[in-house]
């Protein structure tokens, strides 16, 4: 079996990478919060110490940080993973980030006769917990099909969407599709509840219809019983409708509505909403209306 090294221990990285520790593999794992990586150590992994020692202890390396920056830093820094790589390695990033880096790492991998991919991911914490993840690729046939059997460990809908940066424009995608359905059942149901019909008797109703939805079933619920505990942190969601429309703006296209979704996602930032989860974006149509949803009994 490869040697894994796993860098990005939070959330999603924590149990995606015991995981693989639990299916055989022999892991170096590096966070940069100690207690983080402590953890993930005493389940069975080596301790990694730098990006650069990671990439030398392993065959493949995977990565699961933030944002494009923290990235961009982990591989292409100084002591960074590209240092480490040997000729053969494969290095995949299931981060969400722009398809812009995602090209530009995967190239900087592939000039020093390693290959790359780009497999972020959708399914949340819950996902990640039950190995469930839908994962997007992108990148060459080759490294999929070497790739496959590490993320058949982590996930189950597993797709090679097409090359370099493919799999971060069906993440973008599938962003644009959540935020707005969340903005979409977060009205509707601030529409019933204005309007004295019960908002949870709604939700039932349209559950059996089509508008039904993974969101109106999962975030309806949440709005209704008021739980903004993350699962998915708005700062994060926001971090992603930035990536959707910075790569509008490169394609020189115009999405509105997703701009007026991000923009509720600022007023929420703003709000002290960042740790919350993304379905507390109903809170800033609340306040508009200067009406809130009533706590379901
Ligand atoms: P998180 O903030 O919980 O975890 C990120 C981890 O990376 C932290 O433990 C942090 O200490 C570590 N880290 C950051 N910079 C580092 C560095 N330079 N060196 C080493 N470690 C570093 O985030 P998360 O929720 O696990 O999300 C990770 C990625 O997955 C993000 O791109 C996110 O958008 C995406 N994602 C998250 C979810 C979700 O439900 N949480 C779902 C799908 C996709």
């Amino acid at each position: 079996m490869e040697c894994i090294g796993f860098i990005g221990l939070g959330i999603m990285g924590k149990p995606m990478s015991q995981h693989l520790i639990k299916a055989g593999y022999a892991l170096t794992v590096l966070d940069r919060t100690p207690e983080v990586q402590q953890e993930i150590v005493a389940a069975g992994a080596h301790a990694g110490t730098s990006p650069k020692q990671v990439a030398e202890q392993s065959d493949v390396v995977v990565t699961m940080l933030p944002d494009s920056p923290d990235v961009s830093e982990v591989v292409l820094g100084k002591n960074g993973v590209l240092e480490g790589l040997r000729p053969g390695s494969l290095f995949i990033d299931m981060s969400t980030i722009l398809p812009s880096v995602a090209r530009r790492v995967t190239d900087a991998v592939r000039q020093k006769g390693a290959d790359g991919l780009d497999a972020p991911v959708s399914g949340g914490q819950v996902g990640a917990q039950n190995a469930t993840l839908s994962i997007m690729v992108g990148g060459s046939a080759a490294a999929f099909a070497r790739a496959k059997p590490i993320f058949e460990k982590m996930g189950k809908n597993i797709v090679h969407v097409g090359e370099a940066g493919a799999g971060q424009v069906t993440k973008a995608a599938n962003q644009v599709v959540v935020a707005v359905t969340i903005a979409a059942v977060s009205e509707a149901l601030l529409l019933a509840a204005k309007a004295g019909v019960d908002p949870a008797k709604v939700r039932e109703a349209l559950l059996g219809g089509f508008a039904q939805s993974r969101i109106l079933d999962l975030h309806g619920n949440r709005m209704l019983q008021r739980n903004f505990q993350p699962g998915f942190k708005m700062k994060l969601h926001r971090k992603d409708m930035s990536i959707v429309l910075h790569t509008a703006r490169e394609l020189g296209l115009a999405l509105p509505t997703s701009a007026g979704v991000a923009e509720l996602m600022n007023a929420a930032m703003g709000n002290g909403g960042a740790e919350l989860d993304h379905s507390a974006l109903v809170m800033m149509l609340e306040k508009l209306g200067n009406f809130e949803i009533p706590k379901a009994g």
